[in-house]
């Protein structure tokens, strides 16, 4: 249900507009779902008494949080992957439990995460890899339900496994190439634009070793033929580095970039390692990266060179990743 309209009032308004405006003391009018002013309280004037009122005094009212980089169905297996690096976290722990997931797991879990994210102000969230049987349908009628913006990326695979460790995957989490591409297909028709524009289908392509080079350029070409965008781990950890060295003699954004999988519409996530030489190459293409400092510390993987990466014109983002590599889905606390 959508109110008419919704006067916020009180509060300490951090417009985050482009003179970066905050009020003590402000308020915010909110006219059928727009905000149609923003100011001191006593400057800010509906036309007749809203139908719901805020006090926000002692508060802070701030825009919606982006939450670049998560997965809903890690919610549901919080805390129980401790102590560990990536590798061995996802072998040994959240692909075995992960592959055993079914519909109803994938709905449960996601609606738990985006409870959290909502309690903690995040409006919009990006969905790094959605596997086939954590319930596609399900997750999204999910979003639709819960009112907030969901950027859903369909897991696309073709190998087992991680950069030069060959098939390591659970096989409950293996997925064959062309029925993830027709998926994201079906899905993309199903679901993209709906629940009022909130809901966006991207494809999500796995880590490096899990796809041949060919599969990275037909996720570039899928993404380019529908419109849509590209979420990615990448140089999360070093295994990232040294696989595309062995095996390509290129660094992991010169790689990307070769497949033709780095543009404006690619997200990618981490970016630990990505060294100076690389940052020009996501900066001069519009790539993003999804900065997840706290999965970083948890999973010992390393520390991303965030304001390096900015000055070399990188637009970076944060992301809390999952609730077993951060045990949290709180941006507020990634800040
Ligand atoms: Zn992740």
């Amino acid at each position: 249900m959508q109110l008419t309209s919704v006067l916020i009032k009180g509060g300490v308004i951090v417009t985050m507009d482009s003179r970066r405006r905050v009020f003590r003391d402000g308020a915010v009018l909110i006219d059928k779902g727009v905000i149609s002013q923003v100011g001191k309280t006593v400057d800010v004037k509906p036309e007749r008494r809203a139908e719901f009122e805020i006090d926000a005094k002692g508060k802070v009212v701030l825009p919606g949080l982006v939450d670049t980089h998560v997965h809903l169905a890690q919610a549901l297996i919080r805390g129980s992957a401790d102590d560990t690096s990536l590798i061995d976290w996802l072998q040994k722990f959240v692909w075995p439990l992960q592959g055993n997931f079914d519909a109803q797991d994938g709905k449960v879990s996601a609606e738990l995460c985006m409870l959290e994210m909502i309690k903690s102000g995040t409006t919009t969230f990006l969905e790094s890899l959605l596997h086939s049987r954590y319930g596609f349908d399900g997750i999204a009628e999910a979003v639709d339900r819960a009112g907030i913006r969901g950027f859903l990326a369909k897991t696309v695979m073709g190998l087992p496994g991680y950069g030069s460790e060959k098939s390591i995957m659970h096989p409950g989490m293996i997925e064959n190439a062309e029925t993830c591409l027709r998926e994201v297909e079906t899905y993309f028709k199903r679901w993209n634009g709906k629940a009022d524009e909130r809901i966006r289908v991207w494809y999500g392509a796995r880590s490096l070793g899990g796809c041949t080079p060919e599969l990275y350029a037909q996720i570039a070409e899928g993404a380019r033929l529908l419109g849509t965008g590209v979420t990615m781990h990448l140089s999360e950890v070093q295994e990232d580095v040294r696989y595309t060295k062995n095996e390509f003699s290129k660094m992991p954004a010169e790689f990307m970039d070769e497949v033709g999988l780095v543009g404006p519409n690619v997200v990618f996530a981490h970016g630990v390692w990505l060294s100076e030489s690389e940052w020009p190459i996501l900066a001069r293409k519009g790539a993003h990266v999804a900065h997840c400092p706290s999965s970083n510390m948890k999973l010992s993987s390393g520390i991303a060179k965030v304001p390096e990466m900015m000055q070399a014109g990188v637009n970076v983002g944060i992301g809390c990743d999952g609730g077993t590599s951060n045990n949290s889905y709180d941006m507020i606390r990634e800040m």
